[in-house]
């Protein structure tokens, strides 16, 4: 077929680079598009300690890594967004913000956004002392008084950042036992980071900037006002399955696309790995994800025989 390229992969994220890595060592001609620079959620984490093969790096070091390694086997088209997809007899047919092109087989590495709390004063003081990213903001509240929502991994290690780099932090949970894992709420109350637990954000308050929270403790009813500079929502994600529902892609009931164990979506010559698929949503379980559906994609356009 004459095809711009056999294989396209929306995304480059952790995903979405293995998937070039995977398909373009089998011999396919890739490209990898992403309508921001790349290296999705990972870039905003910290640091990154359970890569095997890095003790500790940064999210931001992995994915220059990653990057590095993906683009000697794909071509990289940042900053260029896949607006819609047009399954086609031989090949899907995408239209991007740039142009339109024919390909073999697309692989959907989408990821996922932060979620929103949805209160009063998030949308309006949003980069005005409510962040959803510690590394990218942390450093304009060095030496403040900040929140951080959430009880999961990353909640706690944005807690632990924005302590280390000398922010006064507490951490509002709506329960009183935390989902992230043991050894990072170990470091959270050895390094002083004070909890609240059992408790939601009802409303930021602010004027020119953030000044304040109101929380609401869910057991008792109670509600009171904690004056904080910054607040850091972590409260989890949601998946980016606009081009899958588009076409017609199965989503579960939280929107996340359903995939075989080798990322088959129920659209021929569709694929998908990482974030936007679910899971336990690690940076290994993305490659290992990726990897897959590179290979399935190589077999959907008869370039390696079925497995
Ligand atoms: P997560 O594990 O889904 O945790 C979200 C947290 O936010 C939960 O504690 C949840 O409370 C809370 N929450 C959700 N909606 C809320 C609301 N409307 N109001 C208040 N609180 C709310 O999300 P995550 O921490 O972003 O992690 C996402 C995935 O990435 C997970 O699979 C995680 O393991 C993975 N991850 C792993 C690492 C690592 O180093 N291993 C680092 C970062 C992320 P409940 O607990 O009550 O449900």
């Amino acid at each position: 077929m004459d095809y711009d390229y056999e294989v396209a992969i929306v995304g480059a994220g952790a995903a979405g680079y293995a998937a070039a890595i995977y398909a373009g060592r089998s011999g396919a001609s890739v490209v990898v598009f992403d309508r921001g620079m790349g290296g999705g959620l990972t870039m905003e984490a910290p640091k990154v300690e359970n890569y095997p093969g890095f003790k500790e790096i940064s999210g931001v070091e992995l994915m220059e890594k990653m990057k590095e390694h993906a683009m000697e086997y794909a071509e990289m088209r940042f900053g260029e967004e896949v607006k819609k997809l047009e399954i086609m007899k031989n090949g899907v047919k995408l239209h991007t913000s740039k142009k339109e092109y024919f390909v073999g087989s697309v692989i959907l590495c989408t990821g996922s956004k932060h979620r929103k709390l949805n209160v009063r004063g998030e949308e309006e003081f949003s980069g005005r002392g409510v962040s959803y990213c510690a590394t990218c903001d942390g450093f304009f509240f060095k030496g403040k008084k900040v929140a951080v929502v959430g009880g999961g991994n990353s909640a706690v290690i944005e807690a632990i950042y924005l302590k280390q780099i000398g922010c006064d932090v507490f951490l509002i949970h709506r329960r009183n036992k935390l989902r992230a894992e043991k050894a990072l709420e170990e470091e959270a109350k050895q390094k002083g980071i004070q909890f609240i637990w059992n408790s939601v954000v009802e409303e930021i308050i602010g004027d020119e900037m953030v000044k304040a929270l109101k929380i609401k403790n869910i057991k008792t009813g109670e509600e009171k006002i904690i004056g904080i500079d910054g607040i850091f929502i972590s409260i989890g994600e949601e998946p980016q399955n606009e081009l899958a529902k588009q076409i017609g892609a199965e989503l579960d009931e939280n929107g996340y696309i359903i995939v075989d164990e080798m990322g088959r979506t129920n659209i021929k010559r569709v694929f998908a790995a990482g974030d936007v698929t679910g899971g336990v949503r690690q940076i290994i379980t993305a490659c290992a994800e990726g990897a897959k559906a590179a290979l399935a994609a190589m077999q959907a356009i008869g370039k390696i025989s079925p497995f």
